[in-house]
């Protein structure tokens, strides 16, 4: 007898009785079902209960999804106030009738439904007119049998389009088949993947069982136990899969070595530095130290907070680099910051023996190629400029550490990149950035970086005073700034660019120029203007007047949102503040409360608002915490960002979810770090299944991946 583990799930889709090729290739496009496995994974996202309907006398119209079973009255198209017609339904049962409204696929749903019908119909029951009603209801046909033979009080609906029912692969069908397949499988086609300890201690149902419960539960504990085991399998995998990830590229990739931290950085820290380093920037830069030090190549993001001194930081881990011989590059999103970061940098080290040069697109002809030729030469230590910087044919000696600022969504691959700018070893990387990122999102799609935080700003920073004005407190506003600008003070006014809209927008931010050059004549008062569709070299010019203290008011889009650093302005005005996402609003904020002075943040609004607008305001107003403001943002946008990086194919979660199931999460992660600490191979017997599925689903991508 061999204890062969049977392959009848990893047969492709039309092998299986009852789906022939055509059908195979629609349930391929339309669910991405290749092989007998993916179809069994295709999971039901809710479940009929046959024996539990809700009375239609009952019903409150609280948005709550419902079943009801009844018979369709009647049905008629009806026209709207709008001129659009809208398919209109009754449902009775014995205890009252019901509306049912169609706005969309009236149509074919007149064409689909038939009255005198007995339907089990679900949705959420909503007020619509003066009468209660369910939009969008799905539609179950009762077929007198059915009811009376079913087994299960559960029957499984699982996702379907149009095409997949054209097709004949209806729900119904599909549930046939998923149950014959199911008839088929023995313990051995379905085998434990997870060790023993781990079910055991979380009191998880076998995969066997599970795999039938979920598409066929007899009651609740079968539904809930197989959804639970699913949900843990699913994240624990996925966690496992990361961990295991970057052990692998650990062990592959060799980092510049940066065995001593020397003379240049030393110098910088007893003598230079012109303030003390908070704790929480001590911390970090040892956890870089750490990092760099043991001949593996690092891979970190930072965040911090805006105004937490990221950059010294960062600037102070390039100083190793020199100490080791290594050249660094550091790269900003913009030309402004890029440039700014180049002014500061070079201040820094004015006392140094540090080489620093600056490049970017607008560094032409003769001055380009001499740094160039220097840069390949290794006589320049730190190179600052725009993401052109890597893009370019630029040539180092000795690359041995690249800072990345201001670019959280700096993916795998365009670090991926980065490495072979070394042919030697991989430069080490470091990502930095104000966007708080929640603890979702650290556990997956940053799964594969190490993250540091600096989690305290500098001492003495003056919370930023926030209001929420309208429009008709502008006279307010102008006698406000008038007064900060007698003090000495500069400021910031901003107007939303948005790229739909952006003739409009342009135009807004003009008007609102011409309007403030009325109330802020020059030569008392000087303004400068700075918005993307400028050429560099005029941004440029206007924000050094800025920086220099020759103008006092800077009207700017956003361009100014990321890093810039004016300490002596402390007035940022933001209008039409409601166009302007949180995150958003808290960088601009960013740009004030830099330097001693108490600062202040108005944002401008009409009076007209939304709720959402409103609520997004007034959270600004009443906190400064940037992690604060970054839960707020998730809970309002429904978590669509996380939401987004479940769906983009990086992480592919069938029944979890990365918000809800977060407890569930948090378990997965800790038994997944437990088992790449103590077995990072996974060569123990315990874990025997577990590496085969990871050396199966990793070959399993390669080959789905060229086909789709
Ligand atoms: P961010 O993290 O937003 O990039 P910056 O690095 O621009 O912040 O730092 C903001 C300001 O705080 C800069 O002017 C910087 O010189 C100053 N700064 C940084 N660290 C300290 C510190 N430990 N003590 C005092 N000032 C600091
Ligand atoms: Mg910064």
């Amino acid at each position: 007898m061999t204890n062969k583990v049977s392959d009848i799930l990893q047969l492709p889709i039309h092998k299986l009785k009852g789906i022939g090729e055509a059908k195979a290739e629609t349930l391929q496009t339309e669910l991405g079902v290749y092989r007998v496995i993916d179809l069994l994974e295709v999971f039901p996202y809710r479940y009929l209960d046959k024996t539990k309907f809700h009375n239609i006398s009952s019903l409150r119209a609280d948005n709550n999804h419902v079943q009801i079973k009844g018979t369709l009255i009647s049905l008629q198209k009806v026209k709207g106030k709008n001129r659009r017609y809208r398919l209109q339904g009754l449902i009775k049962d014995s205890s009252g009738i019901l509306e049912l409204i169609w706005f969309q696929g009236a149509s074919y749903m007149e064409k689909y439904l038939e009255v005198d019908q007995e339907y089990v119909v679900f949705g959420k029951v909503t007020k619509f007119g003066s009468s209660k009603n369910i939009v969008h209801p799905e539609m179950e046909k009762v077929d007198g049998h059915s009811t009376q033979h079913s087994v299960s009080h559960f029957e499984p609906i699982y996702p379907s389009t149009e095409k997949l029912e054209k097709k004949g692969l209806t729900i119904k069908y599909r549930r046939k088949v998923i149950k014959g397949l199911l008839s088929h499988l023995t313990e051995k086609d379905l085998p434990e993947i997870l060790p023993d300890y781990m079910t055991e201690r979380l009191k998880l149902c076998s995969r066997y069982a599970a795999y039938h419960w979920i598409h066929f539960p007899e009651n609740e504990q079968q539904k809930q136990a197989a959804i639970n085991r699913i949900k843990y399998q699913e994240l624990f995998l996925m966690q496992l899969r990361l961990l295991y990830n970057k052990m692998e590229l650990k062990r592959r990739l060799k980092g510049a070595p940066f065995t001593q931290v020397g003379k240049h950085f030393h110098k910088f820290y007893d003598e230079i530095l012109p303030f003390e380093l908070t704790g929480a920037q001590k911390r970090v830069l040892k956890e870089i130290r750490q990092d760099v030090g043991d001949g593996v190549q690092m891979n970190r993001l930072l965040q911090g907070d805006v105004g937490s001194g990221k950059t010294i930081v960062g600037f102070m881990s390039m100083l190793i680099a020199v100490d080791n011989g290594f050249q660094n590059c550091l790269m900003a999103p913009t030309e402004i910051l890029a440039q700014q970061h180049y002014e500061s940098i070079k201040s820094l080290a004015e006392n140094m023996d540090v080489e620093i040069a600056f490049l970017s697109g607008s560094v032409k002809g003769k001055s380009r190629k001499i740094i160039l030729e220097r840069l390949e030469a290794g006589e320049i230590d730190i190179i600052i400029g725009t993401h052109a910087l890597i893009e370019d044919p630029v040539i180092f000696k000795n690359l041995g550490l690249v800072v990345i600022d201001e670019q959280h969504r700096f993916g795998v691959e365009q670090r991926a990149k980065l490495w072979l700018k070394n042919k030697k070893v991989a430069p080490h990387i470091l990502v930095m950035t104000a966007t708080p990122i929640p603890r979702t999102l650290h556990m997956t799609s940053y799964g594969d970086l190490d993250i540091s935080v600096i989690d305290e700003l500098p001492p003495g920073r003056k919370d930023i005073v926030t209001r929420h004005l309208r429009e008709s407190k502008r006279p307010d506003i102008i006698r406000f700034m008038r007064q900060e600008i007698e003090k000495g003070r500069q400021i910031y006014v901003v107007f939303p660019l948005i790229e739909e809209s952006e003739k409009l927008d342009l135009e807004n931010l003009n008007s609102g120029y011409e309007k403030l050059l009325q109330y802020f004549p020059p030569p008392e008062y000087q303004i400068s203007v700075v918005h993307g569709k400028m050429k560099a070299a005029d941004k440029d010019f206007e924000m050094q007047r800025f920086v220099k203290g020759e103008t006092q008011i800077m009207v700017a889009t956003t361009v100014i949102e990321v890093g810039v650093n004016v300490p002596n302005a402390s007035v940022m005005i933001i209008e039409n503040a409601n166009r302007f996402g949180l995150s958003q609003l808290h960088q601009l904020r960013g740009r004030v409360g830099r330097g001693a002075e108490q600062s202040y943040c108005i944002l401008v609004t009409d009076f007209k608002l939304s709720n959402e607008a409103k609520e997004r305001l007034n959270i600004m107003v009443e906190t400064n915490d940037g992690f604060i403001i970054a839960n707020e943002d998730l809970k309002i946008r429904g978590a669509g960002d996380v939401q987004g990086t479940q769906q983009s194919g990086r992480i592919d979660l069938k029944v979890s979810n990365l918000v809800t199931d977060l407890p569930i999460l948090n378990v997965a992660r800790f038994y997944a770090k437990k088992i790449m600490e103590r077995d990072p191979k996974l060569q123990h017997e315990l874990h025997t299944m577990l590496n085969k599925y990871m050396k199966d689903s990793k070959q399993e991508k390669k080959i789905w991946g060229r086909i789709s």
